[in-house]
């Protein structure tokens, strides 16, 4: 009997359950439980399979989460809800016996900061609990310390420098919409740019560092670097590592839009009395922006994501580049979602696959990339999300 209960019920949580009820052999009951419960009924009727379970539950609330986990009774727990509600799902997990996954690390509500401090502080009290916690199993994070991984134990002596690029050339013809929760997207494109070099972290202007580089299929496309969340895991965990950044392409219209969202003030997340009643600009933005969800229908092109590392193998150089590209139509026919919530809902599906069959199961705190790659590597290509190499290839960077 292998339990899992999905907490979120948004894009990535749908593709989740798709993903989740295409293997009944390793989720032998699934429930998927969020804010509203109408949501996970609606996935429950487009995945067709009348045995999965719904329910209500709010995530900010360890008592009512310890009364969903007691009465469910999951071996683990998907949270693809929001990043703000991490801690509490871990607190309600400690205290229910329950394992534990995620795709994205804590952020408090009322700053837009993240880092893993905050969740690799649970890590004595999961080891003594018995129970496993999975950090960041979504694409980026996730296939991308899952790559990095691969490439440390099969291809390189020593990972020295370390570049992850992230390209959407995907066209929803919307003229400003986000691919995911665009309070947590807006937040994270607006923050200052972080690299690592030489053992120090460099924090650049939001934005202020671009290049153009070439993506397989897709051409070149101007990919701005910005801080995410794996840099702070993987310098951490392979200390060759001399330099280590994260590149994200963006259109010329979508800065644009973004710029005027700021400049107007719209991008705030400090709240503001209208009406008498209180609201946080950004919250409300993303109230009359078109809902990540519904873009799927109308969105062409793919996603290219993948890890460009240089570094030594038997005392010579080399290079090798890593990478999936993701069709969103392909996405849409499959799901119902467009290709990013794709790419991080399958990975997430994986990785707790992985702790079910028990080879990801190790009481404590854990990144994906303090596992074995190998049988994550194999459901990639399994699961819809195949992965190419390209060895000894010019990086660009
Ligand atoms: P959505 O906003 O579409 O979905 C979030 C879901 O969580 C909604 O169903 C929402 O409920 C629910 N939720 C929010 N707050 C609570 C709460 N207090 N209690 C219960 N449920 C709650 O987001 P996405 O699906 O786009 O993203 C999900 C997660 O995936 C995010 O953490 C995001 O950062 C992460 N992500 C990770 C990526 C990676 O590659 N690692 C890439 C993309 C996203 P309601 O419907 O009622 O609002």
């Amino acid at each position: 009997m292998s339990k899992v209960l999905i907490i979120g019920a948004g894009g990535v949580g749908t593709v989740v359950a798709h993903k989740v009820a295409q293997h009944p052999e390793v989720f032998t009951e699934v429930m998927i439980a969020s804010r509203t419960q109408s949501k996970c009924d609606a996935i429950v009727k487009a995945i067709g399979n009348p045995n999965i379970k719904t329910a209500k539950v709010d995530a900010d609330n360890v008592d009512e989460l310890v009364t969903l986990f007691n009465s469910f009774k999951p071996e683990i727990v998907i949270n693809v809800a929001l990043p703000y509600q991490d801690l509490t799902i871990m607190e309600a997990c400690l205290k229910a016996g329950v394992n534990y996954l995620d795709t994205a690390n804590y952020e408090p509500k009322d700053e837009a900061h993240f880092e893993y401090s905050w969740q690799w502080a649970y890590k004595k009290r999961f080891e003594e609990a018995g129970l496993t916690a999975i950090l960041g199993c979504g694409f980026d994070p996730g296939v991308s310390g899952v790559y990095t991984a691969y490439a440390a134990k099969h291809h390189f002596d020593e990972i020295q420098y370390l570049d992850i690029v992230d390209c959407n050339a995907g066209n929803h013809h919307k003229a400003f919409a986000t691919n995911f929760n665009p309070e947590i997207n807006i937040r994270e494109i607006t923050q200052n740019g972080r690299y690592y070099e030489n053992g120090q972290w460099i924090t650049t202007q939001p934005l202020e560092f671009h290049k153009a580089l070439t993506y397989p299929n897709i051409g070149p496309r101007d990919s701005y670097l910005l801080y995410h969340e794996e840099l702070e895991s993987l310098v951490k965990n392979y200390p060759t590592i001399k330099r280590a950044r994260f590149w994200m392409t963006f259109g010329q219209e979508y800065l644009t839009h973004l710029r005027v969202i700021q400049n107007i003030g719209m991008a705030s997340i400090e709240p503001i009395n209208y009406n008498g009643m209180e609201i946080v600009p950004l919250q409300f933005l993303k109230a009359v922006l078109p809902n990540p969800q519904d873009l799927g229908e109308n969105y062409e092109g793919e996603t290219s994501i993948g890890c460009r590392i240089r570094g030594i193998k038997d005392g010579k150089e080399r290079t090798y580049y890593v990478y999936n590209n993701c069709s969103h139509q392909a996405a849409y026919q499959e799901t119902g979602m467009q290709g990013v919530s794709y790419t991080t809902g399958v990975p997430a599906m994986i990785g707790a696959m992985m702790y079910l069959k028990g080879l990801w199961k190790r009481p404590g705190v854990w990144n994906v990339e303090e596992f074995d790659p190998d049988p994550f590597m194999d459901e990639l290509n399994k699961n819809g999300l195949p992965w190419h190499e390209v060895f000894d290839g010019d990086l660009e960077l």
